[in-house]
């Protein structure tokens, strides 16, 4: 049967073959895990994922979720599905045994949650939010925390949220004004506002707790006077059972252009006086307790667009080898000559390369992700635990916000690729479009990534995490160098790679100029530089394992799966790259007229 959702020859491709995790399963952590179970829970997600979420995603999509006095209610058929997941542990196959995980490693959590995401994001995404909250709570809670919370969120019991968005703090999370006032007990009554919250209120849990970011009273304006809330929906007793309603309460719904089976919910917080959080960890440290929530999310939304543009481009493949329209270019003129299907086109099979190219790419680049961060997880070594943790930390803007950007992209030329039938609601690339553009909103938008990676990531360490990162990438390209066939693909990514040292010094410099306006102007395009040179890193390291594999006479079946590593690497580099180049040189060229332009002169007054 064709490959839907993610395909699978390829993810063990990548995480056998190209990034060897076999060797993350040889330490302690892992010994309840070998290749074999991973193997096993593959199959079991993919199959779940096929039979039982894909199937609502349609579904979920027209009857999206309703609001009525506070009541959010999800489409009726998640909820059994919501069950098996739960009742599978699905929802926490990465989270730590101590936690109350499953303790997988982080590539078998991803690969399984590709499955999960494209064939139903909105759903899995009821089962998982718990585990950021978690995540925190078990990093910063008192031990009664813990106890409280921990597991029954990792369970899926109860949901988990996370609220910083207000109307006038949206990417500028430090003017917010919702106020906490600290209570004789210990604890903090809270008022204000918050937009735009996802899963803020449903039916699918019996409890949500809600991390919330507000300031107490008396506290300096800006992030550094931001705490971080524990906001129950229902108090917890002692006991673990659930007490009084707490006065937190949805106002309302968004209705949006994609994802409208998830509820993005307005909350008001102390409407009747009445809302109690709980401080999580110290004062005014809510914005650094946050941010290990939002890293953790903004990997998660990286994976989202890159499991979006996976299930649309096998949808898009799959359609092409199909749908029968027109004559072999070879035949044109012969009007007897039968019609073909459309993947025989060359302009259609340029775009499923394209798609391909960047698919396999952002794959490779978010199994090597997990693997950095599995790396520093588990050495013992000070020094690989700095420069892996170093390297994903540097990365993450790029991992959530190309992948994002990339991945909407994708999914809209798979629309290209069904014509007016893409254009329809008979198919699901037309959805996966909509609900893919989120992903470079929440969780800071794609200007927000680019600030990130310029002002605080390139520089880290004076640059000398930048400049490891391009020590990989030339280890790639030495051992393409040696092999036949990849010679000229290995110099042309170590000439890309060089030259975005350059353009890095330079925008770097830029920044820190009387020019800096100008520097950040560009900053997003050298984000995308970056992105399209890493593309070309893990696809070049692609074509190497694949060489080696076709040296050593594989299966039958194994030899086009191989030789389609080489043509994506080709196709890529040699027709993808040369635009990142010209990207690079406006980068160097330093336009200033975005910045030099009048506010008048951009017209429409
Ligand atoms: C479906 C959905 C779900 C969401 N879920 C959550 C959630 O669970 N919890 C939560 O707290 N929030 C959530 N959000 C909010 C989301 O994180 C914000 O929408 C996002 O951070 C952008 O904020 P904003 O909408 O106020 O846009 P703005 O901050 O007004 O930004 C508008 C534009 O200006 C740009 N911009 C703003 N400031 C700068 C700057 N300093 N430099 C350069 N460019 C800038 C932005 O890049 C953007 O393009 C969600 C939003 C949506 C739509």
């Amino acid at each position: 049967m064709a490959q839907q959702v993610a395909d699978r020859r390829d993810q063990d491709f990548v995480i056998w073959e190209q990034l060897n995790c076999e060797d993350i399963l040889k330490h302690e952590t892992y010994h309840e895990f070998n290749k074999k179970t991973c193997d096993m829970i593959l199959t079991e997600a993919r199959a779940l994922a096929l039979k039982e979420l894909l199937p609502l995603m349609a579904e979920g999509d027209e009857q999206g979720v309703r609001f009525d006095a506070g009541v959010v209610k999800v489409p009726e058929s998640f909820h059994r599905v919501y069950k098996l997941i739960q009742e599978g542990e699905w929802n926490n196959l990465s989270v730590p045994e101590e936690m109350g995980g499953q303790g997988a490693p982080a590539f078998i959590g991803a690969a399984a949650a590709e499955y999960f995401l494209g064939a139903n994001w909105a759903l899995y995404c009821y089962t998982t939010m718990g585990n950021g909250t978690a995540h925190i709570i078990n990093l910063f809670g008192t031990p009664e925390q813990k106890g409280k919370y921990v597991k029954k969120l990792t369970a899926a019991e109860w949901g988990g949220t996370m609220l910083l968005t207000e109307s006038d703090a949206g990417s500028d999370v430090g003017a917010l004004t919702t106020t906490a006032v600290r209570n004789s007990d210990g604890s903090f009554s809270l008022t204000g506002n918050k937009i735009f919250i996802t899963n803020g209120e449903h039916d699918l849990a019996e409890n949500i707790i809600h991390p919330v970011l507000a300031r107490i009273e008396g506290d300096p304006p800006g992030t550094k006077g931001i705490s971080l809330f524990l906001v129950p929906k229902y108090f917890v007793n002692d006991d673990g059972s659930l007490g009084e309603r707490n006065d937190i309460v949805c106002s309302g719904i968004e209705e949006k252009h994609g994802i409208h089976a998830s509820a993005t919910c307005s909350m008001t917080l102390g409407s009747k006086s009445q809302c109690i959080g709980y401080l999580l960890g110290e004062e005014c440290q809510g914005m650094k307790i946050m941010f290990n929530m939002i890293n953790h999310a903004r990997m998660s939304t990286g994976l989202q667009g890159m499991a979006y543009a996976s299930a649309a481009y096998l949808l898009a493949v799959n359609y092409a080898r199909e749908r029968i329209q027109g004559r072999d270019l070879e035949n044109f003129a012969d009007h007897s000559a039968p019609s073909v299907s459309i993947i025989r086109h060359p302009d259609v099979r340029r775009n499923l390369l394209w798609m391909k190219s960047y698919v396999d790419g952002m794959r490779s680049f978010f199994y090597y992700m997990t693997r950095c961060g599995s790396q520093a997880l588990i050495t013992d070594s000070a020094e690989e635990q700095e420069k892996y943790g170093d390297l994903f930390s540097m990365l993450t803007p790029i991992v959530k916000d190309y992948l994002a950007v990339k991945g909407h992209e994708v999914c809209i030329q798979a629309i290209q690729v069904f014509g007016g039938a893409g254009y329809t609601r008979d198919y699901l690339v037309e959805q996966y479009a909509r609900d893919c553009k989120i992903a470079s909103i929440y969780e800071g938008t794609s200007g927000i990534q680019a600030m990130d990676l310029l002002a605080r990531k390139i520089g880290t360490k004076k640059g000398l995490v930048f400049m490891n990162f391009l020590g990989e990438i030339h280890q790639t390209a030495s051992q393409a160098k040696a092999v036949e066939g990849l010679n000229d693909l290995g110099i042309r990514v170590e000439n890309t790679a060089n030259r975005l040292g350059e353009v890095a010094m330079h925008i770097g410099q830029m920044a820190m100029s009387e020019n800096f306006k100008v520097g950040f102007a560009h900053a997003l395009p050298f984000l995308y530089a970056m992105g399209d040179t890493i593309m070309a890193w893990m696809l070049l390291w692609r074509a190497v394992v694949a060489s080696e594999k076709l040296a050593g006479k594989p299966k039958k079946k194994d030899v086009a799966f191989y030789e389609g590593q080489i043509k994506t690497a080709e196709f890529f580099i040699q027709t993808e790259l040369p635009l990142t180049s010209g990207k690079m040189d406006a980068i160097q060229g330093g336009c200033a007229a975005a910045i030099e332009i009048s506010d008048e002169g951009f017209g429409g007054l």
